[in-house]
């Protein structure tokens, strides 16, 4: 039987690079029945809102949906799209995988990272007002809960994947309320896990040793804003952001997309990287168990970053969007 699964080209280079991700794992063998589902920018004219109710809903019912970048405009009164469709969801998880893939090169080698990071409060609740006319509050909401049930997200997920330690990332030196009670709660799901090893670093520290020696780190468990400005920076360690995968799950549903944007100066182009999308339906694939088609997926991957003929410009070459997922789709069906 066929998985039923939520598709959103979205804004920018989203259908392209969508479609192109949509072609190749289809080429797996999967069975997957789309359900194509139009959100983004266009839409806000008709519905009043780049989000409407269903797309929610065709994401409630599949459970599963692949997602391209949403475009939040600026200053028009509308809260981030993505930020809401998680809260809304309740995708409490951000997973991103940062990992060095053969044939790309990065300054770094064996950088093979996790980010863990809080989906759903701090900084990013949104919650922030003028005070008078020259100042302006927002508010930093970190709950025992919300804290509790990541750092045991975190910590499942390193125990599945035979990782060995988790670090706790914060600045509770500094916001000792808020990001401390975001670190009590890590050292308290750490002592249920006595088989990995847990640490914890202040952010500014992070970003030193990340950029010196990233290969050292395993499992990284950070509140949602550190853990925004950190995926960037470890995207930028494997490759950049075309070739950054990520996931947001909750209990009842999974959404996965790239970490990047709708670089809007490129859309239309057929010109950007599919692999940050193509990588984030492979980590649905395995979401969904099926674990050969996305072997087989990044074996042809691997085929194609190593044979360096088929790259987009960010990799150094000057294939087109549809040409890179050709190619991917031709050293799939070589076997
Ligand atoms: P961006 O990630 O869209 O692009 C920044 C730059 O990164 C691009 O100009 C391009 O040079 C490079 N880049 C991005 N994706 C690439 C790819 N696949 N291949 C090669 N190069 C790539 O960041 P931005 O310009 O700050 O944001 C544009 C819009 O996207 C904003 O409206 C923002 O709110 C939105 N956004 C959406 C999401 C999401 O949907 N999850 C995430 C981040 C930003």
């Amino acid at each position: 039987m066929a998985y039923k699964i939520t598709l959103i080209p979205g804004d920018g280079v989203g259908p392209q690079i969508v479609e192109a991700s949509r072609r190749v794992i289809d080429a797996s063998g999967v069975p997957i029945d789309w359900e194509v589902v139009e959100a983004g920018e266009a839409l806000i004219p008709q519905y009043g809102t780049p989000l409407p109710q269903y797309v929610l809903d065709s994401i409630r019912k599949n459970r599963v949906a692949l997602k391209g970048p949403l475009t939040t405009p600026v200053g028009k009164g509308f809260r981030s799209v993505n930020v809401t469709l998680r809260q809304e969801l309740d995708l409490y998880a951000n997973v991103r995988p940062a990992k060095n893939l053969p044939g790309v090169e990065t300054r770094y080698s064996g950088v093979d990272l996790i980010i863990v990071r809080e989906n759903t409060e701090d900084l990013y609740a949104g919650i922030e007002h003028r005070v008078g006319k020259n100042a302006a509050e927002s508010i930093k909401i970190i709950t025992r809960e919300a804290s509790t049930r990541i750092a045991r997200f975190a910590f499942d997920l390193a125990k599945r994947q035979g990782r060995k330690r988790v670090t706790a990332v914060h600045k509770a030196n500094i916001m000792k309320l808020s990001d401390g009670l975001f670190l009590e709660c890590a050292r308290q799901v750490a002592e249920e896990y006595p088989e990995i090893t847990f640490d914890d670093m202040i952010v500014d520290a992070m970003c030193m040793k990340l950029v010196q020696t990233p290969e050292l780190y395993d499992v990284l468990l950070l509140p949602n804003l550190y853990g925004d400005i950190i995926s960037d920076l470890c995207a930028g360690l494997v490759g950049g952001l075309g070739v950054a995968p990520g996931a947001n799950i909750g209990d009842d549903a999974a959404v996965f997309e790239p970490v990047h944007g709708s670089a809007p100066r490129h859309a239309g182009k057929n010109r950007v990287n599919p692999l940050a999308t193509l990588l984030s339906g492979v980590l649905m694939l395995r979401h969904l168990n099926e674990m050969a088609a996305a072997d087989r997926i990044m074996a042809a991957v691997i085929r194609v970053l190593e044979e360096k003929k088929s790259l987009t410009y960010d990799l150094g070459g000057s294939a087109g969007t549809s040409d890179m997922a050709d190619a991917i789709i031709g050293a799939m069906n070589r076997g």
